[in-house]
């Protein structure tokens, strides 16, 4: 971490170990030489606007009561509402969700969405709660950052272990506290309840368009092109499916059940039924189960990274033999491990465009609510195609006129675009 970024560091987080926050500063420092006149504004985009941290009071099914760490943290809300899902993850935490929230901003601005970035969380581990605790807990977080969100000033969507129905109780709950029917306060929504088409596949969907995309710039044909996955939920399995559907051959996926493998390329339809039918790959027919570590070091043309964060680090990074890695999970690839894929010529399509898909398309699902019109999935599909290509040509080109790799060149695009409309509002 270079001084600046350990000067910015705010007090409430712990100096010897910053954690996600630290990689992001690092981010920003990287750009700053290139941000012209906007970089006497950047040391905004290092303090989060609003942090909260809340406490989750909820009983048990056994009567005991329990308290749970929840948070939400608004990033920079320059160029609209607050946009970011909320996580249940057991290894939650603050500096997890401010640098979450700030890619939100990233993000958002990468794609011209009319959105700040924001991002929430609790610190739990879902596997060990029943549906009715789950309820509890997620009705009883949403009243808590009540307090701070607004169909017009931070709209929650959905992250990791968080599904449709956790949204409808987010949305009901807000409902209910403000004494009107607020579909546009979440997304990611259940279709019934004002969700959009094409929301629940559109972060994968995504990530297969920029795949597709950064192949073709790469000379690599999508056709007979060896894929692995890490992750095969709601991300990783959509991507995967779409491009075994357009004739790449996937052929590893790892999730937290183990990593299979079949050179061939793995029978995807009949893994993505392993999944529902069990949670995970593991026990999947027509293929070998190899060790965790093989998988970083497996040839293949394109390696999407689709689980949590800091999976691509300094220690494995020297041994990956993909030509091309998508991100679609948030955070995969840490700066260290940037610096290696560069040098030994692995171009990395960064998470703030690849997975952008998602984000997106809570953004058709907010209009779609806010006017009370909605639309067709061809049409949802259609515009996200466009936006998600017209992305990628813009950070293409910005990346050949600075010389600098996509996550360079996503930082400098969109960091002049928050950090304009931060001048422009003068904050
Ligand atoms: N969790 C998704 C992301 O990281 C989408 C969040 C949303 O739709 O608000 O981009």
């Amino acid at each position: 971490m270079s001084t600046s970024s350990t000067e910015h560091l705010p007090s409430y987080l712990n100096p010897n170990d910053p954690g996600p926050w630290a990689v992001f500063l690092e981010q920003v420092d990287r750009v700053t030489p290139y941000l012209g006149e906007y970089a006497q504004w950047v040391d905004t985009l290092k303090h989060p606007e609003r942090t909260l941290i809340v406490n989750i009071p909820v009983k048990m099914d056994d009567g005991r009561i329990e308290h749970f760490e929840g948070y939400r943290v608004q990033h920079n809300l320059s160029c609209g509402p607050g946009k970011g899902g909320v996580r249940f993850h057991q290894e939650v935490s603050l500096s997890e969700t401010m640098a979450l929230s700030a890619w939100m901003s990233i993000k958002t601005a990468v794609v011209g969405i009319p959105y700040g970035g924001a991002k929430g969380g609790v610190r739990i581990d879902p596997r060990n709660y029943s549906a009715a605790e789950m309820e509890r807990i997620t009705r009883r977080y949403m009243e808590e950052i009540s307090k701070v969100i607004g169909v017009k000033q931070d709209i929650p969507g959905p992250d990791v272990n968080a599904s449709a129905q956790t949204m409808a109780w987010m949305m009901d709950s807000y409902s209910k506290k403000v004494g009107e029917y607020s579909p546009g306060i979440v997304t990611g929504k259940p279709i019934e309840l004002g969700g959009s088409l094409g929301r629940a596949e559109s972060t994968g969907r995504g990530v297969f368009t920029i795949a597709t995309e950064a192949a073709r710039d790469a000379n690599i044909a999508i056709e007979g092109a060896r894929v692995c996955v890490q992750g095969f939920g709601n991300v990783g399995g959509i991507a995967g499916k779409l491009l075994h559907e357009a004739g790449a051959k996937v052929i590893a996926v790892q999730d937290h059940t183990g990593t299979i493998f079949n050179a061939d390329g793995l029978d995807v339809p009949a893994v993505l039924a392993q999944v529902k039918a069990t949670g995970g790959v593991a026990g999947s027919a027509n293929c070998d189960t190899i060790e965790n570590s093989e998988f970083w070091r497996l040839e293949c043309e394109i390696l999407i990274p689709a689980a949590l964060a800091g999976q691509i680090h300094k220690d494995n990074a020297e041994h990956i033999n993909a030509k091309l890695i998508v991100e679609g999970a948030n955070g995969p690839t840490t700066p260290a491990a940037d610096d290696i894929l560069k040098k030994r010529n692995v171009r990395v399509v960064p998470d703030v465009l690849a997975n952008a898909g998602g984000v997106t398309v809570s953004y058709f699902e907010w209009v779609q609510n806010l006017s009370s019109f909605y639309w067709s999935v061809e049409e949802v599909n259609q515009r996200l195609d466009d936006i998600m290509r017209a992305a990628y040509a813009n950070l293409s080109a910005t990346a050949e006129e600075h010389q600098v790799s996509l996550r360079t060149a996503a930082f400098i695009a969109a960091c002049e675009r928050i950090l304009k409309a931060n001048q422009l509002l003068g904050a």
